[in-house]
């Protein structure tokens, strides 16, 4: 394999093992790409769920080729997705992962392909990819594979040729010298391989084309004042994106942030300014450093009950949760009281079963009393770079609960958020009290 990047490195450094021969073919390559930009488009499921929505990328696509060399990537069709796992699941209780990756794979695979002959019938040379082909290598992890590296030769021969390159999203295969199998990175990664292409082509724009104008202040559909922003950190996106605003995958905006890469998340239809995603926000030191209210809804709130408060009863815990991959938040220890105490969390609703399961042994072998649960909460955050350092936030933000008659039941704190679980019932007259609080309406 020829100029291999490796994507968890902080910068590009081509893998120590490549021979003098490749790296003179990799710099020809250097060579010839100057001159165009090169642009990465992401469309996301929602903007190819039809033929006729197909048809109105691939003017867009087309009219961007006129002035930078253009890679796409696509998501599967709609609900194709969902559709697939539902049919799997109709057939097989447990699918095995390997058969599920190589299902799941040709939603992308159809809305590449069909991308392409629309490009093909308006007169646009295009060529579509899977991921293995696009060069996108990955850990052998069946629905939930992280990029190893990207080889971005052969889609640089395509784009010097005069192609626009469309890529199936959400895809790559795995490193095996016999075969490779094809592997899927998470639900919505596809926003990650447009990130990753991004990185290792030295894109000039990553652009997110997706069913919203951009990254709001909160969620416009509880709040009708809500404002986009024109930018966001990388930091304050991904408590955002934690906390509910499923604007973008995760795991893409940690890339970017790592590699660098400049996202302008926009509408794929209407043509207004989105939200760029970038290192640090340029109105920093405005003085509301709050810029947004995000909300999470998939909540439910475990108590442990009566703990014996001795050293190495929470890792007990934690730990065996940890190990399951179930991460928690917002932890809270009340004082103790003849010895013992009650520790609360938070999971998502969606880890609640399992997390009883895993947690049952635990309290026999630890003599805690019992588990207790409640998923009727949900967490409202404020959001901003610096939130912890500057005084009077959360007295702004407990007041603005409090007089909304909005009863706070725990809170958490990072160095960018200020978390309070409420009741779910509460979630839209919090956020727009916050919201209003924070005067998120004014630029
Ligand atoms: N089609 C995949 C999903 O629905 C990947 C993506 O859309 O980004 O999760
Ligand atoms: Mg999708």
């Amino acid at each position: 394999m020829l100029a291999i990047f490796n994507l968890t490195a902080k910068a590009f450094k081509p893998a120590a093992n490549i021979q003098a021969k490749h790296f003179y073919v990799f710099r020809q390559h250097e060579e010839r790409t100057v001159g165009k930009v090169i642009v990465v488009q992401k469309y996301g499921g929602s903007s190819v769920a039809n033929t006729d929505k197909i048809l109105s990328v691939a003017k867009r696509v087309k009219k961007a080729a006129e002035n930078a060399k253009v890679v796409v990537v696509v998501s599967a069709m709609g609900d194709t997705t969902d559709d697939l796992l539902t049919m799997a699941k109709a057939l097989c209780k447990y699918p095995n992962g390997r058969e599920m990756d190589k299902l799941l794979a040709t939603g992308e695979q159809a809305s590449s392909a069909l991308l392409t002959m629309a490009l093909h019938e308006l007169g646009q040379p295009a060529i579509s990819l899977t991921g293995g082909q696009a060069g996108i290598i990955t850990e052998n992890k069946p629905g939930n594979a992280r990029i190893q590296s990207v080889d971005p030769q052969h889609i640089k021969e395509e784009l010097n040729g005069g192609n626009v390159v469309v890529i199936a999203g959400f895809q790559g295969i795995t490193d095996n010298v016999t075969w490779a199998d094809i592997t899927t990175l998470g639900r919505g990664g596809s926003d990650t391989t447009a990130v990753a292409l991004a990185a290792a082509l030295s894109a000039d724009k990553c652009e997110i084309y997706t069913d919203v104008d951009g990254v709001f202040t909160a969620d416009p559909r509880l709040v009708p004042a809500a404002r986009k922003l024109s930018s966001i950190s990388y930091e304050e996106m991904l408590e955002m994106a934690d906390l509910g605003a499923s604007v973008m995958h995760s795991r893409a905006v940690e890339l970017a942030e790592i590699h660098g890469v400049n996202i302008t998340v926009a509408h794929s239809v209407r043509e207004v300014p989105g939200t760029m995603i970038t290192r640090e926000d340029q109105n920093m030191e405005v003085k509301n450093s709050v810029r947004g209210i995000a909300h999470d809804t998939d909540v439910a709130k475990i108590t442990v009950t009566s703990v014996p408060d001795q050293p190495g009863i929470a890792y007990k815990i934690f730990h065996a949760l940890a190990k399951n991959g179930i991460s928690v938040d917002v932890i809270v220890q009340n004082i103790s009281l003849e010895g013992v105490v009650d520790l609360s969390f938070t999971v998502n609703l969606s880890d609640l079963a399992r997390a009883q399961a895993v947690l049952a042994p635990v309290i026999k072998e630890i003599g805690a009393r019992n588990i207790t649960s409640s998923s009727n909460l949900a967490k409202v955050s404020i959001v901003g770079t610096a939130i912890s350092s500057r005084p009077g936030y959360a007295d702004k933000m407990f007041g603005a609960l409090a007089d909304a008659g909005i009863n706070i039941a725990s809170i958490t704190t990072s160095e960018i958020r200020i978390t309070c679980l409420i009741d779910k019932a509460n979630v839209q007259k919090a956020v727009q009290a916050l919201h209003a609080a924070f005067e998120l309406e004014k630029a």
